[in-house]
């Protein structure tokens, strides 16, 4: 038995499923979790020693590559001077002028410590700014796990296959209505069937959470339309796209204002924190300076500041990551595609800068009813062959790649070599 194997079952006798989080578990690839030990850069090691290179990087946040010198140093600089303080520092004040100062629409900011607190906190600040209750969410997006938004959502609910979580009350899903993402026309019939009762649309601006999903061109407007024109907010949540993108986030990359946005993910660079934030006059309605009550014992903590700081600040000193990173995504995912149509593989690339995924399915991929389509039985063999030289992915058909600044070119063109091995094996590439 490995060292692993001997944690997940000491894990699964106190723990739920042996972990702390269902997209960890590797029961769907048919496979026991991999316990990390370490990580450094490209690369994770497990606690057999196993080194693998990285393509989950903690679902998003090591957009700088693993245990970065800076970002650590911060870390322990701020653990030296106390660890919570349940006051206000000057670390959060810097990090509320770095987002407001860099992020489109966004003048106020509240940090939060997860983005499924930021979504939800989000969506009760644009029910208290319109005073109205219903939203819509894409069927497919996921928004974290909160009680109205866990309907027909993405990631781990849709790995499980679970529809709708149990111990949702009803009511508390009353007001979600859900939409077809991509299709803008579901969203204004939603809009004609209850006009002046959604307070807000909610989407992942780029899907990454059904595998990647980009925007249709003129999606994403006709979304910031309809909602002006009815008087809804259009709420981005960036918990994945935020400051992975580019520095203005999805806005700034496809060029379309939101009205709220949520963050997650990378702000925190490793640490637990989410953030909303969006115009003055809508966050004013938060408390104390408005009706809309929102808090947190440990919100804006100086040691997840000072981590999501230490790497926003490398992020914003040098914007050429950025324009290296999608150039790389491009390249990377490109080949992956090459690669897979001289195979004849009955599978697509599907890839939105230097996010992507391979879709075992030849529909193609624009919404959740075509994600669905994806033979996840060969993903799970394409997983395997992968892990099994070293390349650790998702153990999810739905979830995404994530490269991040310290995949370089030798690393990608690795995992294209292993990628060729597999889908150009007879046994398993052509059928
Ligand atoms: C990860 C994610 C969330 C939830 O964030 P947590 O920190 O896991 O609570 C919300 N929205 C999107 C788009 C995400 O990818």
């Amino acid at each position: 038995m490995t060292k692993s194997e001997e944690l997940y079952e000491r894990a699964c006798k106190v723990m739920p499923g042996g972990v702390n989080s269902p997209v960890r578990a590797f029961g769907s690839v048919g496979q026991t979790p991999r316990m990390i030990a370490s990580a450094d850069g490209a690369y994770m090691t497990d606690e057999d020693g196993n080194r693998y290179l990285d393509f989950v990087g903690s679902w998003g946040p090591m957009i700088l590559g693993h245990n970065h010198p800076a970002v650590r140093e911060a870390v322990i600089k701020a653990c030296g001077d106390g660890l919570s303080f349940g006051a206000a520092t000057a670390r959060e004040v810097e990090m509320a002028e770095l987002i407001c100062g860099s992020v489109p629409n966004v003048e106020m900011v509240r940090m939060v410590n997860s983005g499924t607190e930021a979504v939800m906190s989000a969506i009760r600040a644009a029910r208290g700014f319109t005073g109205r209750d219903r939203i819509v969410k894409f069927t497919g997006c996921y928004h974290g796990h909160s009680d109205a938004l866990l309907v027909q959502a993405g990631s781990g609910v849709m790995t499980a296959g679970i529809p709708d979580s149990a111990g949702v009350p009803e009511g508390c899903t009353r007001d979600t209505l859900s939409a077809v993402y991509n299709d803008a026309e579901s969203v204004r019939n939603l809009f004609e069937a209850f006009p002046e009762e959604i307070a807000a649309v909610i989407v992942e601006p780029a899907a990454a959470n059904m595998g990647v999903v980009p925007p249709r061109a003129g999606f994403l407007e006709s979304l910031r339309k309809l909602c002006t024109e009815h008087g809804a907010l259009l709420i981005f949540d960036e918990v994945i796209t935020g400051f992975r993108l580019g520095f203005a986030g999805a806005q700034g990359y496809f060029g379309v204002d939101a009205d709220l946005v949520t963050f997650g993910k990378i702000i925190g660079a490793g640490m637990p924190v989410g953030a909303y934030g969006g115009r003055r006059e809508i966050m004013q309605k938060v408390a104390p300076l408005g009706p809309v009550y929102q808090a947190g014992t440990l919100s804006g903590n100086p040691v997840a500041m000072a981590a999501g700081l230490a790497q926003l600040t490398i992020l914003r000193e040098h914007p050429e990551i950025y324009t290296q990173l999608n150039e790389t995504g491009d390249w990377f995912f490109g080949e992956a595609a090459k690669l897979l149509a001289a195979a004849g593989a009955k599978a697509q690339v599907s890839s939105c800068g230097s996010l992507g995924c391979i879709f075992f399915t030849e529909t193609p991929v624009v919404n959740y009813a075509a994600a669905k389509t994806s033979d996840t039985a060969r993903y799970t063999e394409y997983f395997r062959h992968m892990l099994s030289h070293g390349i650790y992915l998702a153990p999810s058909q739905f979830e995404a790649m994530f490269l991040s600044a310290a995949h370089r070119r030798e690393e990608l063109q690795r995992t294209l070599d292993v990628m060729q091995e597999f889908f150009f094996s007879d046994s398993r590439g052509m059928g």
